[in-house]
């Protein structure tokens, strides 16, 4: 199929579509970005590469790297997991705090940010230096050993993330945060600072289409059966408090991030990323929703 002639049309037909996102803002190195970008690329498990617009453009990857970190504690300490984080759709806002107290600091899933900081404190306990662990993880995924961190980004995350301050304090009255705040903080704040392009994040993302093994280099990262429960994860969990109206209207699993990527991964067969930064209220970009519906539409793609 030529994918690049249907990333064409659709590109065209959503210029017609007025862009009523909005940038994130609520840190404000973020709402630097020029908000008219847009790239997209797939990648196939078989190495066939189609891509268009700012495909090669790096952006702030935000929630998309908890993909990264929950596969990384999941290959290390396995089913134990879930007696630190649930499984289940949180049905509220990312940085929410309200199920947290009712839920006694087991946050919901690993994808919102109360799980993600949870992974954040079983990787300060698993690995011996996590944040360049982290990065090597991710150069392993992607054969690019030049993806890394915004400090800037971090910083700005860390002086405004009262929020996410008060998430691991409250899992910490619970006992559910094992190592010194600031030091899963930091982690935390560096993760949503990582940038990457839609065509490295669509190569990372290979492995969880083609039963757990990196097709470049053969890694087996996750066995096959988490490999389906990642994906499970991704598609009940991945998109907010938006992750039905994802389901509905593309049907593949994902991740998505404040920064505008998502990548969403057709199990056996390709991983897509697009990137357009503006967001709708539920915080997912606002014309990559919009562009993987009509994709998945056009290409009778979903998984359902
Ligand atoms: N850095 C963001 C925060 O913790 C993550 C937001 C996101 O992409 O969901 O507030």
């Amino acid at each position: 199929m030529n994918y690049e002639t249907i990333f064409q049309e659709i590109y065209q037909e959503l210029l017609s579509v007025k862009d009523i996102g909005q940038v994130a803002d609520y840190i404000p190195e973020l709402a630097y970005v020029a908000p008219e970008q847009f790239g997209v690329r797939l990648t196939t498990i078989d190495g066939e590469k189609f891509a268009f617009g700012d495909a090669e453009k790096r952006f702030s990857i935000q929630s998309i790297a908890k993909v990264f970190t929950f596969v990384l504690a999941y290959s290390r300490i396995k089913s134990s997991i879930w007696e630190r984080t649930g499984l289940e759709p949180a049905g509220t806002p990312f940085n929410s705090l309200v199920q947290l107290e009712y839920d006694k600091g087991i946050p919901r899933n690993p994808f919102i940010n109360a799980g993600a900081i949870v992974i954040c404190d079983i990787l300060a306990s698993e690995l011996a230096s996590p944040k360049e662990n982290i990065l090597s993880f991710i150069h392993r995924l992607t054969g690019v050993n030049s993806i890394g961190y915004n400090d800037k980004v971090a910083l700005s995350e860390k002086k405004t993330g009262y929020r996410n301050y008060a998430l691991v304090n409250l899992m910490k009255s619970f006992g559910n945060i094992r190592n010194d705040i600031d030091i899963v903080m930091d982690i935390y704040f560096h993760i949503c600072s990582i940038e990457m392009s839609c065509t490295e994040l669509s190569q990372s993302f290979l492995f969880l289409a083609n039963n757990g093994i990196v097709p470049h280099s053969g890694e087996q990262i996750l066995s096959a059966s988490r490999t389906k429960r990642t994906n499970a994860l991704m598609q009940t969990c991945g998109f907010y408090d938006e992750a039905g109206e994802f389901t509905f209207k593309v049907g593949l699993p994902g991740k998505s991030g404040v920064g505008g990527g998502i990548v969403a991964v057709h199990p056996e067969k390709y991983t897509i990323a697009v990137w357009s930064p503006r967001l709708n209220k539920k915080g997912n970009s606002y014309k990559g929703m919009l562009f993987l519906e009509e994709f998945t539409t056009k290409t009778s793609s979903s998984i359902f």
